[in-house]
């Protein structure tokens, strides 16, 4: 039988609950058990999807296709994992399925109620997560702060999920923070208590508690807590900030926590396969070489907007023992700037990333422009290729109206233009090209040497296409279309194989990327970057 971690955080958010539950997944696989990870946001949209990426931060898409929070992309890059649809439940996910059924007919004759129906639906997200994996462990994180409104009914659900397996297949992994106070020179255990008092009138008794301080606990406090909690010392773990995040499974595996998992379990303790993520984290220290990479979109006041993408640089980094150094540029601003020289100055590769709409897009022609120019490496990520084509079809081919419809319905030149298929759709949500579609590389293109495979498979989220009206066109002035999706005869990269290094692909490689296998795309990118001079 599957067994079901839950993982809640409290005191505030941003503990890092996310990275805890990544963590203990990837301590259980190193003891080789099979774990599969799921993620509840308590909001009420469906997916992420229609949310602005500077409230909400990046959107992950599984390979099934589906649009997702971005503590996906850490749950992926920590157990290697593919996930997929029942890996991210939003509130607005089981409300619109109960409503659905119940217009169905499903329930006739019943009152509909947050108990049992909604807290059934999410029950049986959970079940089917462990049903479809067929993992040994599923690892479940609640979104948000215990004591929350939004998700008060998730947390009802939970104590019925225990009641109905028990404590043996099920076990509750609490997360808050214990602050340092100044002037009094302590760490304060009040909050922490305060949040196991509101997990208790929950009716949920954690089994474990993960403490996120800046110092190590004391012994007294550590003690405290215990006691307070109902908490064996033993099954505090705490959790020092660390300098990098990759570091925490380790600091984990030291206190043992996926032994007191097993052992609530029954489940036997074998050795842990960790070497190759020590090895990681001896590399991710001993960075000899920074370099600098500028980043241009308009989502740069929340870095956590591109997080895979910065996620991915960092990996190749890793690989050739370099820091990558992100300068932020923002595209809107970088339209009025004159000195792309100035800004430019320090920087060795440039990358433009996804991104939706208008605003900002003159300035990421601009940054496009001027690594075509100057010969600076240049990586596109999906708006970043669509852009890529249009700077070269107005500079190159002059043909100065390029456009995509995206930005101009009626532009006279539409070298981006919606997909014939797209052009009936009226509703926004889950209505893109998502997930996992097929590339056939073209043979001797860089993409081909980079892959080193005749066909990829890579995570889509785009609702534009290139025109292929204008393919022959751009091809006869140098452009090299060297990734094709064979079924709809869509371009996938394009490169140009003249410059130090200018590939743009319509997909996002960044999905893709794992901390110990850098993606193909980023690698050669950082690669080319490290030798310009
Ligand atoms: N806005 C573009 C499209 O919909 C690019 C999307 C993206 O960069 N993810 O096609």
């Amino acid at each position: 039988m599957t067994k079901y971690v839950f993982v809640t955080g409290g005191v505030c958010s941003g503990l890092g609950k996310g990275i805890t539950a990544s963590s203990i997944a990837l301590l259980l696989k190193a003891k080789g058990y099979k774990v599969f990870m799921q993620k509840f946001d308590p909001y009420m949209n469906v997916d992420p999807g229609t949310m602005s990426p500077i409230q909400h931060g990046e959107v992950f898409v599984t390979a099934d296709g589906c649009e997702t929070d971005l503590d996906l992309g850490h749950y992926e890059r920590f157990i290697d994992e593919e996930l997929n649809y029942t890996s991210n439940i939003t509130n607005g996910k089981i409300y619109s399925s109960v409503i659905e059924k119940e217009r169905k007919g499903d329930f006739l004759g019943a009152t509909i109620q947050i108990v049992p129906h909604i807290s059934n639906e999410i029950k049986n997200k959970i079940y089917e997560a462990g049903i479809t994996s067929k993992a040994d462990v599923v690892i479940t994180e609640i979104g948000g702060t215990v004591g929350d409104i939004e998700s008060s009914v998730m947390m009802e659900s939970l104590r019925q999920f225990r009641l109905e397996i028990g404590k043996e297949n099920s076990l509750f992994v609490h997360t808050t923070l214990v602050p340092y106070l100044y002037g009094s020179n302590e760490l304060k255990t009040k909050p922490t208590q305060n949040s196991i008092i509101e997990l208790r009138r929950l009716g949920i008794q954690p089994d474990i508690l993960v403490t996120r301080s800046n110092i190590s606990l004391t012994e007294s406090i550590r003690k405290k807590i215990a006691l307070f909690g109902s908490i064996p010392t033993n099954n505090i773990i705490e959790a020092v900030d660390a300098t990098n995040i990759y570091e925490i499974p380790i600091n984990f595996h030291k206190q043992e926590i996926e032994k007191i998992i097993l052992n609530q379990f029954n489940l036997p303790v074998r050795q842990s396969k960790l070497k190759y993520w020590q090895d990681l984290i001896d590399s991710v220290n001993n960075l000899k070489e920074e370099i600098e990479i500028s980043l241009v979109g308009k989502y740069t006041e929340l870095h956590d907007a591109y997080l895979s993408v910065v996620e991915s640089l960092k990996h190749a980094g890793y690989k050739y023992g370099t820091k990558i150094k992100i300068q932020w540029v923002d595209s809107e601003t970088l339209e009025k700037d004159k000195d792309l020289e100035k800004i430019f100055k320090n920087t060795k590769g440039i990358i433009v990333p996804g991104g939706f709409g208008n605003r900002g897009t003159e300035g990421m022609i601009k940054a496009i422009n001027y690594a075509r120019v100057k010969n600076i490496p240049y990586l596109g990520l999906c708006l970043g290729m669509q852009l890529a084509v249009i700077e070269f079809a107005r500079n190159v081919c002059n043909i100065k109206d390029a456009s995509s419809t995206e930005f101009d319905e009626l532009c006279k030149n539409p070298i981006i233009d919606l997909m014939s298929d797209q052009k009936s759709i009226i509703n926004m949500g889950g209505t893109l090209r998502l997930g996992n579609y097929e590339c056939t590389l073209k043979k001797d293109s860089l993409a081909h040497k980079f892959y080193g495979e005749d066909k990829i498979l890579e995570r889509h989220r785009h609702r534009y296409e290139f025109n292929n009206k204008y393919r022959e066109l751009l091809e006869e002035k140098g452009m090299v279309f060297s990734g094709i999706n064979e079924s709809a005869n869509l371009v996938e990269i394009v490169e140009l194989p003249t410059q130090s290094f200018f590939v743009a692909c319509q997909f996002h490689p960044e999905f893709k990327s794992r901390p110990t296998r850098p993606h193909p795309l980023f690698d050669n990118f950082i690669k080319a970057s490290l030798k310009q001079k």
